[in-house]
């Protein structure tokens, strides 16, 4: 694309953007992609890679749809990790009934409710086990699905305000204007600057993420570890292997009551609790903000009554297997408008 016209402007490159865009992309439309920083820097940049279900009853289904769908595509784009299995612990007990009350209404969703003492780490009798998982080089996925020849992107252009004329939507940024047919929001927290009915239906996270040196003992966690993706509480705290012998651990605050703590406190908590985080086999620390809803679903929809807006925000914990679902939706609402 020489110009900068595109049929549908996708404002936000991270992982729902760029799976948004190449939806729109094999099917013929030219695409522009807008970041008011560059490819990928958002929420997207921290996620530790781990593709699975989320373990809600209401969400099973779509996720699994979603995970499988995320899965071919990975291993289209040589981002495919591994597969593997991730376990789901709770640290409340009903939260723990929870998980095991799911594994046993949804056994055909690869669901394993264990209490196999080797596979669990100390003071815990039991987790949810979610087989067909997989862990994906995110940044690669990335970066090969906004490499279409019928996408364009823009780094460093914010939009500051969005107009309609002509049946056609303006995005404005400071030294650039972009006219389109169709305009989608994939702009996760930062959609307040659009839209306060949106920035009410979902809410910012603040996190922090440890990553690990190379760590030669894998007898962490003070058991014969496997090497499992660990989610706790609903994805609140995730400890996930990495590349090379690395560690990846991701502490998330969800909720308004814990709006005074900070994550890098109760991270290193965390870490504490496990003997892991010695300040020597630190690599990297980095704190961020992401989108949740109150039921967990992304918010999926038309923002304008001609229907040329539309908006895809708040895919929270279990983003991978979301952005092909929010995808597929955002392409539906698009072609019926
Ligand atoms: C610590 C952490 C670990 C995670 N781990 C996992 C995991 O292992 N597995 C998993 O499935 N999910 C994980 N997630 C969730 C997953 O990362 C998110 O659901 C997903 O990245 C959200 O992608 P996004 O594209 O919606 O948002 P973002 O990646 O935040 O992208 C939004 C983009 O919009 C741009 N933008 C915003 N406003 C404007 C504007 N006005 N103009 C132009 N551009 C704008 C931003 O610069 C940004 O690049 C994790 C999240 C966190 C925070």
């Amino acid at each position: 694309m020489d110009d900068f016209t595109p049929d549908v402007l996708v404002i936000g490159a991270g992982l729902t953007g760029a799976m948004i865009a190449a939806q729109f992309a094999e099917r013929n439309a030219r695409v522009g992609v807008v970041d008011a920083r560059r490819v990928g820097q958002g929420a997207t940049r921290r996620a530790l890679g781990l593709a699975t279900l989320s373990p809600h009853m209401a969400h099973i289904q779509e996720t699994k749809h979603g995970l499988q769908r995320l899965k071919r595509l990975a291993a289209q784009h040589g981002a495919l990790l591994q597969s593997c299995s991730a376990l789901h612990l709770a640290t409340a007990p009903e939260g723990e009934r929870a998980l095991q009350q799911l594994a046993e209404a949804a056994p055909d969703a690869g669901l394993e409710w264990t209490t196999q003492r080797d596979l669990l780490p100390p003071g815990f009798s039991g987790g949810l086990l979610v087989h067909d998982s997989a862990l994906v080089d995110i940044d690669r996925l990335l970066v090969r699905l906004l490499r279409h020849p019928n996408i364009a992107i823009r780094q460093h252009a914010e939009v500051l305000r969005l107009e309609r004329s002509d049946r056609a939507t303006y995005a404005l940024c400071k030294d650039l204007t972009i006219k389109a047919h169709c305009v989608v929001l994939a702009t996760n927290v930062y959609v307040g600057l659009l839209s306060p009915y949106l920035a009410d239906s979902v809410r910012g996270a603040r996190g922090a993420i440890w990553s690990s040196q190379p760590l030669r003992d894998t007898g962490t966690l003070g058991h014969p570890y496997t090497g499992m993706p660990l989610l706790f509480d609903d994805a609140q705290w995730a400890l996930m292997p990495g590349k090379d012998g690395e560690w990846h651990s991701a502490v998330w605050l969800w909720r308004e009551r814990d709006a005074d703590k900070d994550p890098s406190e109760v991270l290193r908590r965390f870490l504490r609790r496990f003997d892991l985080g010695k300040p020597e086999q630190t690599r990297r620390w980095i704190t961020g903000v992401t989108t949740t809803t109150d039921d967990g679903a992304p918010r999926v929809g038309r923002l304008d009554v001609e229907g040329n807006l539309l908006y895809a925000l708040g895919l929270g914990a279990y983003g991978l297997a979301w952005a092909p679902v929010v995808a597929e939706q955002i392409a539906a609402l698009a072609f019926a408008g």
